[in-house]
């Protein structure tokens, strides 16, 4: 009873044991530990720490969404966590937003063998789609021959111009 002599700061998004400050991965599930969030109170912390199965916390950490923002990305999570899977947030690389806000997209990573687990939760939500991850490079590519199309056409019209005077 009473408070303990050091207050734990970080938790294990895997397992939801907690660490001090001195921590930097949980020693069970090898995962990078999350600050301990002041909102969290410690019965949801369990029951987070009971619905993650644990055949679904292992291997390394693969991104399965991208979120529009920090709000979304934990929407995503909280699904996931339904279905058992532990899930990571990270700040999507090429975004240079202050880290003081919650705007800018977030990867959603989790263990490689919650990755089936997670991506059937995520296709039956509707947050992702079927496409093979080549698929969605299809638009950029489009717009890039819209493109040469428009400039091609741009000159055209200019050496029509030109041969025209
Ligand atoms: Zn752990």
């Amino acid at each position: 009873m009473g408070t303990a002599a050091s207050t734990p700061r970080l938790i294990c998004p895997g397992c939801g044991a907690a660490y001090g400050s001195d921590h930097r991965f949980c020693e069970r599930c090898r995962l990078p530990l999350v600050l301990d969030a002041p909102e969290l109170v410690v019965s949801d912390r369990h029951g987070r720490a009971r619905k993650i199965k644990p055949q679904l916390c292992q291997g390394p950490l693969v991104a399965v969404a991208r979120a529009g923002n920090q709000p979304e990305a934990e929407f995503v999570q909280g699904l996931l966590l339904e279905e058992g899977v532990p899930s990571l947030l990270r700040r999507s690389a090429g975004f240079d937003v202050p880290d003081f806000l919650a705007a800018g997209p977030r990867d959603v990573l989790v263990p490689q063998s919650g990755v089936d687990t997670a991506r059937e939760a995520l296709l039956a939500a509707e947050i992702i789609t079927d496409a093979p991850p080549g698929a969605a490079r299809t638009p950029p590519v489009r717009l890039l021959a819209g493109l040469l199309v428009a400039l091609a056409l741009g000159a055209a019209i200019v050496s029509l111009i030109y041969a025209l005077h």
